[in-house]
């Protein structure tokens, strides 16, 4: 072999390895295993995930899905049981102990569902702001400017003196986000933080997150279980028993390009790595696809077609 063939299959192999080497948020092959007892369960099944900087993007499936799972190992507080995940700079698999508290304070921020989880109950919404400011080092100054900064933003600088019993839900969800950004994170993670709320509340809250990624370009991953968020992001990606196995991706219609005018929403199956894709249930009952199928490379697409062989 030449030592340019060779020079090429190197850097090929090198561009292998370097799976979503470009990406903010990188999740490759990601297994979690969770064991009770005798019981495994596989929350996560091989998951693969790219996430943009600056991107804002919603994870959907069904309770059980792997969602909230897939968070936990994002926001460093779970480690997966095999596969690679990186955010911006950390390698979130090795990690230690007095990093992962680091990553936790700069990296990334996180709105939870339950409102009482995300606020200290006795302190204002100024104070919960500065709570995570003070941890960091910051000086007063520093923490009243950035904490009038970001809950102007979220669009509750008003609520400032009250505490959380004394704001409504979506009111507190919109101090949380605030409490997020506080210490100006690349990446907000939010599992279901409309999850308590009525929608039109709910999309408050969505609409504050997007001020947060659109104003300040931090990165936004949304768990939640309401398909109907899909409207709301450009990009939702779907899980199903632990594995992405959808994306929708909205864009202006062609010749448009204005905000707010008419948006197509595409829905695409996700082939991961090893060439698999997951045909939708809807699809193999319409056809009786079974265990075999035949596959035929056409000019333009691949098609799949029911075995037909009449043998088991
Ligand atoms: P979702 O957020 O989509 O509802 P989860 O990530 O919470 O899904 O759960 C995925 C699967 O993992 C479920 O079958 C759940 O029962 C299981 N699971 C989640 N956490 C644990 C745990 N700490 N111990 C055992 N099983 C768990």
């Amino acid at each position: 072999m030449s030592d340019s063939t060779l020079e090429h299959l190197s850097a090929r192999s090198a561009h292998a390895v370097e799976f979503g080497r470009d990406a903010l948020i990188v999740c490759d092959n990601l297994v979690r295993i969770y064991q009770t007892g005798t019981l495994e369960v596989q929350a996560l099944q091989g998951l693969d995930l790219l996430v943009d900087a600056g991107e804002m993007i919603a994870v959907v499936g069904a309770s059980g899905s792997g969602k909230s799972t897939l968070l936990s190992v994002l926001s460093g507080l779970d480690a997966p049981t095999a596969g690679r995940v990186r955010v911006g700079p950390w390698d979130l698999m090795s990690m230690t102990g007095r990093e992962r508290v680091q990553y936790r304070r700069a990296m990334v921020g996180f709105v939870w569902q339950q409102t009482a989880r995300n606020l200290v109950p006795y302190l204002s919404a100024a104070r919960n702001v500065e709570l995570p400011l003070t941890l960091a080092g910051a000086g007063r100054r520093e923490r009243r400017a950035r904490r009038t900064d970001v809950l102007e933003l979220m669009g509750v600088g008003y609520c400032a003196d009250r505490r959380p019993r004394e704001m409504s839900g979506g009111e507190q969800q919109r101090v949380a986000i605030a409490v997020a950004l506080a210490n100006n994170p690349r990446v907000i993670l939010a599992d279901e933080p409309t999850g308590e709320l009525d929608t039109a509340t709910s999309h408050e809250v969505f609409d504050a997150l997007r001020a947060a990624n659109r104003d300040l370009g931090v990165t936004v991953v949304v768990v939640t279980h309401d398909p109907t968020v899909s409207g709301q992001v450009e990009r939702t990606v779907a899980i199903r028993d632990g594995r992405t196995s959808t994306e929708v991706l909205r864009r202006p219609a062609e010749g448009t390009g204005d905000e707010g005018a008419d948006v197509i929403a595409e829905e695409y199956a996700v082939m991961d790595r090893a060439g698999r894709v997951q045909v939708p249930r809807e699809f193999r009952e319409a056809l009786a696809l079974t265990r075999r199928v035949r596959l035929a490379l056409e000019a333009d697409h691949v098609s799949i077609r029911p075995d037909g062989s009449g043998r088991p």
